[in-house]
């Protein structure tokens, strides 16, 4: 069975959160951890995470993935910058101990004109300096649209991320489709091919999840706007052949199209319908 979800809002806690996806047939989903501004995180309350984690065994959801502040920039220029990244996903990480065994999604980063060298460097540096042996979460590198500076838009830049991280272990990588479409990989007519070359350059064991979300602009277009299943330029017949493809059928898919909850419901059952055929 396809596991699928959307983002979902944190604001009710944990539980609650569960328990919205049970409402929309979902067995995941996506949460920020905190505002995407990267303020202060509310006190963790520790049964509302323990209801979750039961909530999740019961009804044998998929992993579910924790993103952190899009705000954050591990690369950024100023090493003001770069410690508030790092101590925010440190305690992100510290807090995701209490729902054990999910997935830590976050943006690379910006190299804000340092230069993608620099910026992988930073980044992997960032990483060094968060993870622990004893890490319960896997964190996952998100692939980039490849707006602006961003890094993370070529499978050579993550996999260069990869190999300076040393407990590379506890990572892996978030395949977003609006955002590799928009990077310049061609989903739409060559999903095979894209797929040989993540496994070339990255290998298929480290996708843990995938964005599953359609774009308002072409291929190659660097924007990052997402778009409803079906109503952008990668279609619904690209995005079925996603959820199908043997490679990564039994993942979690999480929506992030421009969606309300009813939106979401309609999005989840039509792919999950998709998925059958
Ligand atoms: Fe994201
Ligand atoms: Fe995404
Ligand atoms: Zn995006």
């Amino acid at each position: 069975m396809l596991h699928i979800g959307c983002h979902l809002s944190s604001s009710k806690g944990f539980a609650a959160m569960g328990r919205q996806a049970l409402e929309l047939e979902a067995d995941t989903f996506q949460f920020f951890t905190r505002n995407p501004r990267g303020s202060r995180a509310k006190d963790l309350d520790a049964a509302d995470a323990a209801a979750l984690v039961q909530l999740m065994a019961e009804h044998r959801f998929a992993p579910i993935i924790a993103h952190a502040p899009y705000t954050l920039n591990l690369c950024g220029e100023s090493e003001g910058n770069r410690e508030f990244a790092r101590e925010t996903m440190a305690d992100d990480l510290r807090r995701l101990e209490h729902v054990p065994g999910q997935y830590y999604n976050f943006h690379p980063g910006s190299h804000v004109g340092q230069g993608v060298e620099t910026g992988i460097d930073l980044i992997a540096q960032g990483l060094n300096a968060i993870l622990t042996p004893d890490l319960h979460t896997t964190v996952l590198l998100e692939t980039m649209a490849g707006k602006g500076s961003e890094v993370g838009s070529r499978f050579e830049e993550l996999r260069a991320i990869l190999d300076r991280v040393e407990l590379s272990a506890k990572m892996g990588v978030c395949l977003d489709t609006c955002h590799v479409s928009d990077g310049g990989y061609d989903i739409i007519r060559d999903l095979d091919g894209v797929l040989e070359e993540f496994d070339r350059i990255l290998g298929l064991n480290r996708l843990k999840a995938v964005h599953l979300n359609d774009s308002k602009n072409p291929p190659g277009s660097r924007k990052d706007r997402h778009a409803c299943i079906g109503q952008g330029e990668i279609g619904l017949e690209a995005l079925a052949r996603v959820v199908r493809h043997p490679a990564l059928r039994d993942l979690p898919f999480c929506l992030e199209t421009p969606n309300e909850l009813p939106g979401y419901r309609r999005e989840i059952a039509l792919m999950r319908e998709q998925a059958e055929l």
